[in-house]
């Protein structure tokens, strides 16, 4: 038998007020049934924020060093089952163990600067122009704020959001990604083992659709954080700008990395390895455009394709496997779909462009790893993510021109450039249109530490990550005290 997973409302494990579930399978090989999970709806969400609603306001007023005290002992619990909670990770999501690791380890760094945090949250205290008068702002908590999180990082995603937004004061109600709600029961369970009051964090299950859409347009939740599609996020858009909320959203990418004709070629190869097909390319910040100075154009290809092809498939908890599968179905048909668009548009296939033939990967949602080259900028796989194993080559003859191709797409999450010229190093951060721009380093690889986020329709002007997001999950207040004992008009009675 299954085992069957619960909500977690109102500090108990409950069954969906419904009583339908949905499987959860195992990617890399889908006979294996990982649990079944609860299919919320509008009354297990309504039942989760009442319940938020009343812990919010016991836990806004617990000190923010005490807030953080709970974190720093989820960060030593993530700690502890970093291995454990990997292992599950993989299971539901596919991407390769020590992949995973670092999800974790995303997570647990989080905890720590969250942590921390709770004996920051700084406010500013500034001169008023008046005399006998103090001036100064601080941060408040909202209220119980809304976390819709993706498939493809399932724990340092939920972290990145739910941290600061506990340090800050706020009461959670998460709803995961339907194609990786284990690793989020696993979380939930280590911040009540962390001494988390349990009606702060809740816990509801469930489609996009149905219990996303239902939190999403909750009037009592006056914060929603979404990671996920531009499309989706463009309907949650809609939905919290008619309800007033404030809304972060992380969204999509198209992400390029550009080899100059003095790249250190040997360095840009394992770079595009890795930031093209690590996690499947199911990452925001992948690899999925590679620009090529028509100087290196066919050497490095040709290195390319031979060391991509020599990337092993397989499920990510065993030894040797480089790519795991896709998340589901609908995701390799979307990247069968773009194949086929690449074949149409009369790209050339270099590599891969089909499903592996080993029938010991028949059971999972696995796919080569494939390269098109000879792209146009406007080709439609140099301008869609397609969210899969799938890369785009494109030649070009000067730095600039490579500028323009990278600022040529609706998105604008990261950017890549590989050089030795340090005058172009710099002008790469000023001039290529992303919110993370690496030199030398492929797109991927961000820190815990620092904002993460993207401009255009990658995000909303939102940063997570870092010292920013803490903006977010806090409202400023700004406090006057006037002890002169007089009427002091600001703007009127100055000096
Ligand atoms: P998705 O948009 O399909 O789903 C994301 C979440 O939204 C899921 O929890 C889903 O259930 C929920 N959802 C779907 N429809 C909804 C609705 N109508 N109302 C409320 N919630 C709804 O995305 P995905 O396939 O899980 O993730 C892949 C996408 O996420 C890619 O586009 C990727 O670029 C993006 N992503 C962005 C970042 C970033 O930080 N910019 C990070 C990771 C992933």
């Amino acid at each position: 038998m299954p085992t069957t997973f619960r909500n977690f409302i109102a500090g108990r494990w409950v069954a969906p007020a419904s009583g339908a579930y949905f499987e959860n399978r195992n990617p890399a090989n889908t006979r294996d049934l990982i649990g079944r999970f609860p299919d919320s709806g509008s009354a297990d969400v309504n039942a989760a924020v009442r319940s938020a609603e009343e812990a919010f306001r016991r836990w806004s007023r617990v000190p923010a060093p005490a807030r953080g005290d709970v974190l720093k002992q989820v960060g030593d619990l993530l700690t502890e089952r970093k291995e454990e909670i990997a292992r599950a990770m993989t299971r539901e999501m596919g991407k390769v163990l020590a992949e995973s690791r670092g999800d974790v380890q995303e997570g647990i760094d989080t905890a720590y600067y969250a942590a921390s945090e709770g004996r920051r949250l700084f406010g500013h205290t500034v001169p008023s122009e008046l005399r006998s008068k103090w001036a100064m702002s601080y941060r408040r908590p909202i209220g119980v704020v809304g976390l819709i999180t993706p498939f493809n990082f399932p724990l340092a995603i939920p972290t990145w959001k739910m941290f600061p937004a506990l340090v800050c004061g706020n009461a959670v109600v998460i709803k995961p990604s339907e194609d990786v709600p284990h690793t989020v029961h696993l979380l939930v369970q280590i911040l009540l083992e962390a001494g988390l009051p349990p009606e702060v964090i809740q816990l509801v299950h469930g489609r996009g659709e149905t219990a996303g859409q239902a939190l999403v347009e909750h009037p009592r939740v006056p914060v929603i954080s979404f990671t996920g599609s531009t499309a989706t996020g463009a309907m949650i858009g809609e939905t919290c700008g008619r309800m007033h909320k404030r809304l972060s959203l992380e969204m999509g990418g198209k992400n390029a990395m550009i080899v100059m004709d003095d790249a250190d070629l040997e360095l840009a190869l394992e770079g595009v390895l890795w930031g093209a097909f690590g996690t499947t390319g199911q990452r925001c910040t992948a690899t999925s455009r590679l620009l090529l100075h028509r100087r290196i154009h066919d050497r490095f290809l040709r290195r390319l394709a031979e060391a991509t092809e020599g990337l092993t498939l397989g499920d990510g908890r065993k030894d040797g496997a480089d790519v795991g599968p896709l998340i589901h179905e609908a995701a390799r048909e979307k990247v069968e779909g773009y194949v086929e668009i690449g074949r149409e548009e009369g790209l050339e296939l270099v590599t891969g462009g089909r499903r592996p033939r080993s029938p010991k990967l028949r059971n999972g949602w696995f796919y080569r790893p494939t390269i098109f080259a000879g792209a146009r900028a406007g080709s439609r796989l140099a301008q869609e993510e397609i969210f899969g194993p799938v890369l785009t080559v494109i030649r070009f003859g000067s730095f600039d021109e490579a500028v323009r191709i990278n600022n040529g797409v609706r998105y604008g999450l990261s950017s890549s450039l590989y050089t030795g010229d340090t005058n172009l190093a710099f002008r790469a951060m000023q001039e290529l249109d992303n919110g993370i721009t690496y030199v030398n380093a492929p797109t991927i690889g961000a820190e815990a530490h620092l904002p993460f986020g993207g401009v255009k329709q990658t995000g909303n002007g939102h940063r997570e990550g870092g010292w920013e997001v803490y903006d977010f999950y806090s409202e400023t207040k700004v406090c006057y005290v006037d002890y002169s004992g007089t009427l002091q008009r600001a703007q009127i009675d100055n000096y």
